[in-house]
């Protein structure tokens, strides 16, 4: 590694080169020499090449040109949530119009679904007033259609909404889809969160940058797409062992804002640390992230009380290469125009679960299919009560076809995955009344 006090030179070519000559080229992981060859970022002459190039392509560039490779996971992080050019940062990406959709955007049935099996599941353990906290929540649509089911059940007096978004657009727009008022908090105020605001219904609703941040509370934790979003490492098998899969400066690089995979050149403390001895497969990618989250998840909810809802694509800890990036609903290399597509992973349920359940803390359900939850829970009795009062032909259409593309099995149905979490002090009652939506469903003989 650069002593800190190099940083300073990143963006001065000669300094640069100077510097990698003196403190990597003999003692470093990655194999640096074929890395040096005319990478620098310009500080701007005319006939630059790197000139026009997007800002967090060059921040890329010249951290990559001062350090060397990077790991996967501080791609992802950079290119979704930079501060200044991150995918996340400064758009409205969801949508027909944006990169991709989600359940909650396509059909109000999927927040309905949810809200009602969030009640269920609340009642049956606590009369406790809750906090419903959605990490990661877009546009804020899957927020609003629960609080509208709550309200209809007059339970909006009982509840606040804590949201977990580190995006400055996104926490706006969420703001203006769920407030009827809402304010900036300034950072010398000292609180734990940075907006604050109020629905129509009476609900207080706060923004965080981190679940760290959300105050000690019974809680109703909900995550919806949000684990795929969070930084992966990817790691190959090699006949001389496991290596880490980085990112590195590709030759053509003057002509296109594009990287390229290389691998360590032995291995990494990240190979060390995150791969099991009895690891089956040759190339896995692993979140240490997620791990922290629902590390911190399966504390909270011991220590206050309540459960977890995930919902996600993903896989058994049986995947291996599942890193890609959307723009405009299509798959796009994730190496190619960073910040212009989404970037995204499978989330390991696997993973979730061993951390969730470690020292006995928490008892998980799941994951079953997003069909198999939303059918169990009665969104086909709620599909036909909304076509019964649906005005006309093109409320009914829409309201079928949002139906169909959350749970047909060819398309959001099944890759979608919901798992559930639960502390472990309630497992004799979870026996007795079982969590909705998790039961093996029983076919007549
Ligand atoms: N749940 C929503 C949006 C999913 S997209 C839906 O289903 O429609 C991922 C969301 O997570 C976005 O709101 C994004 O800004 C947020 N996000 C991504 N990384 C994050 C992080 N590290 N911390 C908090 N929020 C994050």
């Amino acid at each position: 590694m650069f002593p800190v006090s190099c940083k300073q030179f990143i963006g001065s070519p000669k300094i640069v080169r100077h510097l990698v000559d003196r403190y990597c080229t003999t003692d470093r992981t990655y194999q640096l020499a074929s890395v040096l060859k005319g990478r620098y970022v310009s500080t701007g002459t005319k006939d630059d090449p790197q000139k026009e190039k997007s800002i967090l392509y060059r921040h890329l560039y010249s951290r990559i040109l001062a350090g060397g490779p990077i790991t996967i996971a501080e791609y992802m992080r950079e290119v979704l949530t930079s501060p200044s050019a991150g995918y996340y940062m400064n758009k409205d990406v969801f949508g027909t119009e944006g990169d991709f959709t989600t359940s909650p955007e396509i059909s109000q049935l999927f927040g309905e679904m949810i809200a009602v099996w969030s009640v269920n599941e609340w009642r049956k353990i606590s009369n406790q007033s809750v906090q419903l906290v959605e990490l990661g929540p877009g546009r804020g649509t899957l927020s609003k259609d629960i609080l509208r089911v709550y309200h209809k059940l007059g339970l909006s007096s009982r509840v606040s909404l804590h949201l977990v978004e580190v995006s400055p657009t996104l926490s706006d727009l969420q703001a203006k889809n769920l407030c009827k008022t809402y304010e900036e908090i300034d950072n010398d105020k000292c609180q734990s969160y940075y907006k604050h605001g109020t629905t129509e219904d009476g609900v207080t609703v706060f923004w965080y940058r981190t679940i760290h941040d959300v105050p000690s509370g019974f809680s109703i934790i909900i995550a919806q797409e949000f684990f795929d979003a969070m930084p992966i490492h990817k790691f190959q098998k090699t006949n001389e062992g496991w290596r880490e899969i980085l990112i590195d400066i590709h030759p053509e690089s003057k002509e296109t804002e594009k990287f390229r995979y290389v691998l360590s050149r032995s291995a990494t403390p990240n190979t060390k640390f995150y791969i099991s001895e009895h690891e089956p497969r040759d190339h896995i990618e692993t979140s240490p992230q997620t791990a922290v989250i629902i590390d911190y998840i399966a504390n909270f909810l011991i220590g206050n009380g309540g459960f977890a809802l995930i919902a996600d694509y993903g896989h058994n800890g049986d995947r291996t290469d599942t890193f890609r990036a959307f723009r405009n609903h299509k798959q796009q290399d994730p190496l190619t125009n960073p910040g212009t597509a989404d970037l995204t992973a499978d989330v390991d349920f696997s993973l979730l679960r061993r951390i969730a359940c470690q020292n006995n803390r928490l008892i998980s359900f799941g994951p079953v299919t997003q069909r198999h939850f939303l059918k169990q829970l009665g969104i086909d009795t709620r599909l036909i009560m909304l076509l019964k009062k649906a005005s006309d032909d093109s409320t009914r259409k829409a309201l079928i076809s949002g139906y169909s593309m959350i749970t047909d099995e060819d398309k959001m149905g099944n890759c979608f995955k919901f798992l559930s979490l639960f502390p472990s002090v309630l497992k004799d009652n979870l026996n007795k009344w079982p969590v909705a939506g998790f039961q093996a469903i029983h076919t007549p003989e």
